[in-house]
């Protein structure tokens, strides 16, 4: 329960307004709490109305996108494009297809993106957009009629200066080459800073494909010597997911030195006890995209387990919970603190309840939030934008190292917040405030907007 009045009279009327979001409330909830400590020393906010307009987005944008399937049937989606803050620079982030798509799930997702830009220091403001499309099972021409149409729609209302989409679930380089295509074809313009996550063949960026997954393990890293006095060396990791950011954060961590032994997709896991062979499970989910059951099939000694929740039974030393929202409540916080594991980053955004991330802080287990250690992706986005302003393309390794750079100072601001609101090591509080006080300054420069 929130103590200070203001905070608690934001999170009221944020509750009255969207009465049926609960993702949205999760995540305005653990923000507000994070400002807990020092919101009494900032009367400006309330003054200026920071809050109410910091958890109001700018804009929301809903669309009816008309498709036909193979069959000659017309469909129709939903899409949505929810422009959250653009105090430090143009809307950034992701596009999501898939069922679970909402409102409620928008509004969580563009509110966090826009926290994470704001660690990134680079300059790009938050949104996120999608649909409640269901790629699976569809063929790649009514993948292709889907993105068409959705972008149909999105267009005139993104562009590098107003606002950059880019992946997310169920959206990886083919659906952003749809959607370019496409708006190329509309628009007459290769503007190619818009749409990012493009392929290397025109103007997408070297270390995009890996840069979620890397920045979580460099961020991962970074606590683990920071905070615990050890590295990746030997230690035991789970990944939950086999899309784009779990496979990379599970190679980032073997090149570090630790053993994956379980990855899963939304039906279930493997448990690989002499490692993972990420060759096979990147055959398997990006060229056969077929299912993870199928590495259980073809190496001896793995397993396969329906129900992909149960991932955290099996114990480790660092888990890496990388595929989507929620899929971490008390029930496997409790295996994961049972299983001996020393760290938790949040791969996926929000893939811990607000009960799970309290129940592993108690225990002593430093949690790295998703905004924190996941935006390596979106801090790539931005440099291959700035890689496409400027007509060039840097090599992998240049890439690379300002990742690097980019996750030790998300880690370093992160952790000096924690130290200035006087819990020392407590990344989500610090990721929080490092975040908005940047925010909420240009906000304040920029007059009642
Ligand atoms: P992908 O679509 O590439 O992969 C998602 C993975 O999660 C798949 O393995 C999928 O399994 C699995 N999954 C989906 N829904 C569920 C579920 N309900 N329960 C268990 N597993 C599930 O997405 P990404 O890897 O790109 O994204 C993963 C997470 O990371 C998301 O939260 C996203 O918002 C976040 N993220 C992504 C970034 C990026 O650069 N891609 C950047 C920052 C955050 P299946 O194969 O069965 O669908």
């Amino acid at each position: 329960m929130l103590k200070n009045a203001y905070l608690r009279r934001v999170y009221d009327q944020v509750l009255a307004r969207d009465p049926n979001a609960p993702e949205f409330h999760q995540c305005i909830r653990e923000f507000l709490e994070s400002l807990e400590g020092i919101a009494d020393k900032h009367p400006e906010w309330e003054q200026n109305a920071i809050l109410e307009r910091f958890v109001e987005p700018d804009r929301i944008i809903t669309f009816r996108v008309t498709w036909v399937d193979d069959a000659g049937k017309v469909q129709v989606n939903r899409g949505y494009r929810v422009q959250y803050n653009s105090a430090i620079g143009p809307y950034k982030g992701g596009l999501r297809f898939h069922p679970s798509v909402n409102l409620s799930v928008m509004k969580f997702l563009g509110f966090e993106m826009n926290l994470k830009n704001g660690l990134t220091t680079l300059p790009i403001g938050g949104g996120k957009g999608g649909s409640d499309f269901d790629p699976h099972g569809k063929s790649e021409n009514e993948i292709m009629r889907f993105c068409q149409a959705f972008i149909t729609e999105l267009y005139r209302h993104i562009g590098q200066f107003t606002d950059g989409p880019a992946g997310d679930i169920g959206v990886g380089s083919r659906e952003i080459g749809y959607m370019f295509g496409q708006m190329k074809r509309i628009t007459n313009q290769f503007d190619a800073a818009t749409l990012t996550g493009k392929h290397l063949s025109y103007g997408g960026s070297l270390v995009r494909t890996e840069a979620t997954g890397y920045g979580i393990c460099y961020f991962t890293d970074e606590v683990l010597r920071h905070q615990l006095n050890t590295s990746f060396e030997g230690k035991t990791v789970i990944v939950s997911g086999s899309g784009n950011v779990a496979t990379y954060a599970a190679e980032k961590a073997m090149q570090l030195g630790g053993r994956v032994v379980c990855m899963s997709d939304s039906n279930g896991y493997v448990h690989d006890p002499d490692g993972i062979k990420l060759d096979l499970i990147k055959d398997i989910k990006q060229n056969r995209r077929a299912r993870i059951k199928v590495y259980a099939d073809e190496v001896p000694g793995a397993t396969y387990h329906e129900g992909c929740r149960s991932i955290w039974d099996v114990p480790c030393d660092v888990a890496l919970p990388c595929a989507t929202q929620n899929e971490v409540d008390v029930a496997e916080a409790k295996k994961i603190i049972d299983g001996g594991a020393i760290i938790l980053t949040e791969g996926a955004n929000m893939p811990c309840t607000l009960e799970a991330v309290a129940m592993l802080q108690a225990a002593g287990i430093p949690v790295s939030p998703a905004k924190a250690a996941n935006a390596g992706g979106v801090s790539t986005s931005a440099l291959e934008m700035t890689q496409n302003s400027m007509r060039l393309s840097w090599t992998f390794e240049e890439v690379d190292e300002r990742l690097h750079n980019i996750m030790r100072g998300i880690y370093k601001a992160a952790y000096d917040a924690s130290v200035e609101a006087g819990q020392p090591g407590n990344l989500v509080v610090g990721a929080n405030i490092a975040s908005f006080l940047k925010i909420a300054d240009a906000m304040l420069h920029q007059g009642i907007v």
